[in-house]
């Protein structure tokens, strides 16, 4: 069995500025943009201003109502980037097996660490007292025997806390939540759940699995797994020899509707699928990259069968998109990547005859393109 932590640091943004002015500490205070512009909303707040029921998000306006003698600070992100860093830093003195997943996140793999350091709780109970005491920051940390579980453990208890989830705890923790708190489903799928009558993470593993594929397609696949607690996606520790390719794009404005987000990752994938044709590379993991307009920034991936050929690559980012996308929240960027970059050998795919006629378009396209600049010729999903 494997032990994995999840390492979240708690309100970070304003517990980064709580370290170069400790007076923030004992007063209700927030980071929040400029009201006047598009980030005129809370992006964190600590938790002296969260008794007042300051939140995330809330606009500055309706913050300041409920608790008036809220301090606004001005987002700084430079100086989170590099706080950020220095928390990861310490992180790796314990594994150089670690997954960063957000800037106040990431996953560690310490299955090979428990001689030097001791038990995963031990090694939790050290990691969070020493950001604590070196570097002012708070942290949760979830322990369990995969991803998913240590995620799902890291969010039970905050600020400050340390939680045990495993396979065997989940009848008496997991399933009784509702499926909206399941990691990785977002609003519009937990709606379609509802609306089959599936409520709880447990009526959810009641599905079978059949069932789950018709109405989900792969994604199906996720749901039945993690409902069950299972998670086998190793801890990918950023290894140099993994090659990737990818594009970010901040929006002219902030989008909520998925159609919009889709025109977007059209140009992204192209551009991106023609970068590695011309290198002649395949890839197999792609990824996406949200940004809404709280500077959090998410990334959710999954795996295809090796391609370079964009209209893949776009389909692989839609169902992401779909999967994850929730109209609530605005969205300011939107990013993919293709990782896992191999020579591309198409001989390896089972239907080579289609792949190899698709392979000779685009690559025709691509010439086309080059010749006469971009965009002489787009693909009809662009358009
Ligand atoms: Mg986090």
């Amino acid at each position: 069995m494997r032990d994995i932590l999840l390492v979240d640091m708690n309100a970070f943004f304003i517990m980064c500025e709580s370290r170069r002015d400790r007076t923030l500490l004992e007063k209700p205070a927030a980071v929040a943009g400029d009201p006047k512009y598009r980030s005129g909303i809370i992006l964190a707040a600590n938790y002296e201003a969260r008794k007042f029921g300051v939140k995330v998000t809330m606009t500055v306006n309706e913050a300041v109502k409920l608790c008036p003698n809220l301090v606004l600070v001005k987002p700084d992100h430079n100086y989170y980037e590099k706080c950020s860093k220095q928390v990861f830093e310490l992180l790796y003195e314990y594994t150089p097996i670690l997954e960063i997943n957000s800037i106040d996140e990431a996953w560690m793999d310490v299955t090979n660490s428990k001689k030097l350091f001791g038990s995963p709780i031990d090694i939790a109970i050290n990691i969070q007292n020493r950001l604590k005491d070196e570097m002012g920051l708070w942290c949760s940390i979830g322990v369990s025997e995969n991803k998913f579980l240590a995620k799902m453990a890291s969010e039970i208890k905050k600020p400050l806390g340390i939680t045990q989830l495993y396979k065997s705890d989940i009848e008496e923790n997991l399933w009784p939540m509702p499926v909206r708190n399941l990691y990785g489903i977002g609003k519009a799928t937990s709606e379609k759940l509802n609306s089959y009558g599936i409520k709880t993470i447990g009526d959810l593993a009641g599905c079978e699995l059949n069932y789950l594929v018709k109405k989900f397609g792969k994604y199906g696949l996720y749901l039945y797994y993690r409902s069950k607690g299972v998670d086998d996606d190793p801890v990918a520790a950023v290894d140099s020899k993994n090659l990737s390719c990818g594009r970010m794009e901040t929006l002219a404005h902030d989008i909520t509707d998925i159609r919009d987000a889709k025109k977007v990752m059209a140009i992204l994938t192209e551009s991106i699928a023609r970068t590695i044709r011309a290198k002649q590379l395949g890839g197999s993991v792609v990824s996406i990259q949200i940004k809404y307009n709280t500077f959090k920034m998410i990334n959710r991936q999954m795996r295809i069968e090796q391609t370079n050929l964009t209209k893949d690559i776009y389909n692989a980012a839609c169902v992401l998109l779909e999967n994850n996308w929730d109209e609530d929240k605005p969205v300011r960027l939107l990013g993919v990547t293709i990782s896992s970059l191999n020579n591309n050998d198409m001989q390896l795919s089972l239907d080579s005859e289609v792949k190899d006629k698709e392979q000779k378009l685009e690559n025709t396209i691509d010439k086309i393109n080059d010749k006469y600049g971009q965009d002489i010729i787009k693909r009809g999903n662009i358009l």
